[in-house]
């Protein structure tokens, strides 16, 4: 488990505590306020704070006074709606809060998504813990022959042992050598905002990561993909467990439209039309060319 029994013990305080609000509450993301939910080999994901639900979206849409319709099926049906045609406002209405421990590298690809407000633990102001993110063997892989921006067949034998024990002995030398600097043991010992530079990209770090429906579905249906590096899409995983427990309607409507749906071009969608007329469309006679043939056919081939 990656808390501290310090850190589970100041959790199942909060957890311990409940107050009587006015305010929305979604019972399923209730269930997962404040817990760390493990993620990788040091880091996790909690909740700590949430805004609205899926009446808060239906509200939202017709700016009503009170809770709106008490119909279910009204509200699916208007979230599926506002999906479906990219009204996106009301999901905007919902936000959330997470903590989340995570390795630097994947913290730099998730800091690409700007429409979130971010707080990270300070290695200028504390001194950063001897946790580095070691991947699994079956996580090891090789660079991969036909993507360049992915890994292919996993690591074996004597080089995957020899890689872990690079990652792990650079990882280690490189913190003993952190310790080293800021040491003020018979030496004035080197500021921690510069001790910290030569730390490897795979140390973990911390921050508070807020940011609304809208763009956190934006988030899931980018780093939830399988095109997303596996340390990062781990997390963009759990989060969609969560956000399904927390907005179900809401979830529902975008693993179907955005996560389950695809996107087809005008091209695209002439070929359809031309194949469902009995035509025998090529590469050659759709006016795609190779790669978005490729792709078009992995989805209706
Ligand atoms: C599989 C994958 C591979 C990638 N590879 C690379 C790579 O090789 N190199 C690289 O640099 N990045 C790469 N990225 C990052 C990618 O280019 C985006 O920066 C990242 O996904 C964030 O997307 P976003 O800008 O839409 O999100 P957000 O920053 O959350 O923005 C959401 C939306 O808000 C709007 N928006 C936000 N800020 C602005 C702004 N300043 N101006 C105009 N509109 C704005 C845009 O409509 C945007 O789509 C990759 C991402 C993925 C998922």
């Amino acid at each position: 488990m990656p808390l501290t029994p310090e850190a589970q013990a100041e959790i199942a305080d909060a957890r311990a505590t409940p107050r009587p609000t006015l305010r929305a509450v979604s019972e399923g993301m209730e269930a997962h306020l404040y817990t760390a939910h493990p993620v990788l080999d040091h880091g996790f994901v909690r909740v700590i704070d949430y805004m609205g639900d899926d009446s808060a979206i239906v509200q939202a849409a017709r700016v009503s006074y009170g809770a709106g319709t008490k119909h279910v099926s009204n509200d699916e049906g208007l979230i599926r709606y506002l999906m479906r045609h990219w009204h996106s406002t009301p999901f905007e209405m919902c936000e959330v809060k997470f903590h989340v421990k995570l390795p630097v590298f994947v913290a730099r690809q998730w800091i690409r998504h700007r429409t979130a407000n971010v707080n990270e633990y300070s290695a200028r102001y504390s001194i950063l813990d001897r946790e580095f993110y070691i991947p699994a063997p079956e996580n090891l892989a090789a660079q991969s022959t036909v993507n360049n921006q992915g890994r292919g067949a996993v690591l074996e034998g004597e080089e995957a042992a020899r890689v872990l024990e690079l990652l792990k002995s650079d990882a280690g030398r490189a913190y003993d050598n952190y310790e080293a600097m800021l040491s003020q043991d018979g030496q004035q010992g080197l500021a921690r905002e510069l001790a910290r530079m030569n730390l490897p990209a795979n140390i973990y770090t911390q921050w508070y990561w807020k940011v609304d429906l809208h763009n956190l579905f934006h988030f899931l249906r980018l780093r939830a993909d399988a095109h997303a590096q596996y340390e990062i899409r781990v997390y963009a995983e759990l989060m969609c467990k969560l956000v399904a427990d927390w907005v179900p309607l809401a979830y529902a409507a975008f693993a179907d439209y955005r996560m389950g749906g695809v996107n087809l071009s005008a091209k695209g969608l002439e070929v359809i039309r031309r194949r469902l007329a009995g035509e025998d469309v090529t590469q050659e006679t759709s006016g795609m060319s190779k790669g978005e043939w490729r792709e078009f056919e992995g989805v209706f081939g």
